[in-house]
């Protein structure tokens, strides 16, 4: 049997499934749930998983699938992984909705299932379907306490997967992401992404009437205000190349206009193109937010959690996924992915293993904005859908040699292990009291004016 029989049995086995696909797609569209309570979503991708003959696991990281295509030898194992979460909706009755369009990811991997299904008598090693919960970085508070309660350590979803060992013995992860951007068409590959940290930033003062007894308390939201403007007086430090990004938002604001504010919380993440470039501005962020407590007298508690590395995917995986594109899609269709502001816990995953994210088209609107909507099915579904099969396929033929070439080379930041305990350091709390004792250095006080004679020309 050849290449391009092998090719049709993907195409047809795809092509077989694509009415399920879609009413995957429309099911979960009307479902949306936020990261880590993806619930619905995931017993939705598992009831698909399950009719094409697959046995599931599921409540991996709470919401997370995993299943498994055994190929004819014992050969290296690569994934395929798509995302569950949905976005915070903003405004309106509904709690979340599909910005980023995860839900058309999970269309892809069943389709890619199906697939590496009917061919898994052809492929020398093993396929990994991994459906993983909450990569958007949001709604870090309920995170923290499932955190606290014990159901989470991390507060992602494929952070999550790798502490608990779903990763281990991978040769490759792949999968394909929407994309909105007109630059890179119906389908894109490579581009780079920033990485992030997150802060959940506390400041805290002392409550009065503001009417009647102002001078009493100590104004936590002044606070937060001056610490943010005093970030916002760095941002023409940072360096273009660092594709450095401070934003914020006031959760809790006070409670009472006649009351000052006490309490006031904050959420700020800092993103850059490198490891170096987020720890650099993520201090001074500290530094600003400090300044911000200091000026009223209040304290200030910063809680940094483990954010995103950057996205740095493999060389090998890029130039593959390039030409089975090309193949799908029509030569002159492969367009470059672009280095993008935004950031993904795919970008940990590059830390340890080889990855792969496609760009995939047939949206339109844009990411993380309510204008974002499906247009074309066959472009955002089955081609991508097509190119992961046939990825698969080119990794695990012939003796899997592409996916043992690829593992080989790579070169990673991380063990799983070195990854799990360097998350684990991330999780810091710093605390800056600005009522406490300035530590002045004091001296003489000049006795007259200084005298500028000795500076001609200085005005
Ligand atoms: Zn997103
Ligand atoms: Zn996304």
């Amino acid at each position: 049997v050849n290449g391009p029989d092998v090719e049709s049995r993907i195409d047809a086995a795809i092509d077989s499934v694509v009415p399920r696909l879609r009413r995957l797609v429309a099911d979960t569209e009307v479902v949306p749930e936020l990261g880590f309570f993806e619930y619905q979503t995931s017993e939705l991708a598992r009831e698909c998983l399950e009719e094409l003959g697959f046995s599931v696991a599921s409540g991996v990281a709470r919401t997370g699938l995993v299943a498994e295509v055994n190929g004819s030898g014992a050969g290296p194992r690569i994934a395929i992984m798509a995302e569950l979460d949905a976005l915070p909706a903003g405004e309106g009755p509904a709690p979340a909705r599909h910005m980023c369009g995860h839900n058309l990811q999970l269309a892809i991997l069943v389709g890619v299932a199906a697939a590496v299904r009917a061919i898994a008598d052809r492929l020398d090693g093993a396929v990994r379907l991994l459906v993983v919960p909450a990569e958007e970085m949001v709604d870090i508070d309920a995170r923290l306490e499932l955190r606290e309660q014990g159901s989470i350590e991390f507060l992602s979803g494929k952070a999550e997967f790798a502490r608990l060992g779903q990763l281990d013995g991978l040769s490759a992860v792949l999968m394909a992401h929407s994309t909105t951007r007109v630059e890179e068409g119906d389908f894109a590959v490579g581009g780079t992404m920033n990485g992030l940290v997150s802060k959940r930033v506390r400041y805290l003062g002392r409550s009065s009437h503001a009417g009647a007894a102002p001078e009493h308390g100590i104004n936590a939201l002044d606070a937060a205000l001056q610490g943010l403007a005093a970030i916002n007086a760095m941002r023409a430090t940072f360096r273009d190349a660092d594709r450095t990004r401070v934003h914020s938002i006031i959760s809790e604001g006070g409670a009472a206009v006649n009351v000052i504010t006490a309490d006031v919380l904050v959420e700020v993440q800092v993103r850059g193109a490198t490891v170096s470039a987020i720890e650099d501005a993520s201090q001074a962020v500290d530094r600003a937010l400090a300044s911000g407590a200091l000026s009223v007298g209040a304290r200030v508690e910063i809680d940094t959690v483990a954010g995103y590395l950057p996205l740095v995917q493999d060389a090998s995986l890029i130039e593959m996924a390039s030409r089975v594109g090309s193949r799908v899609l029509g030569e002159g269709a492969v367009r470059p992915g672009v280095d993008r502001g935004g950031s993904t816990d795919l970008g940990d995953l590059s830390a340890l293993l080889p990855v792969l994210q496609v760009w995939t088209g047939g949206v339109t609107g844009e990411l993380h904005r309510s204008t974002f909507a499906l247009s074309d099915f066959d472009r955002a579904v089955v081609a991508p859908a097509r190119v992961l099969a046939r990825s698969a396929w080119e990794l695990l033929r012939d003796g899997a040699a592409l996916a043992r070439e690829v593992r080989s080379r790579h070169v990673a930041r991380f063990t799983i292990d070195e990854y799990v305990r360097y998350l684990r350091r991330e999780f810091a709390r710093k605390a800056f009291d600005g009522s406490a004792a300035l530590d002045w250095v004091v001296g003489p006080a000049a006795a007259a004016r200084p005298d500028h004679s000795a500076h001609p020309g200085h005005p």
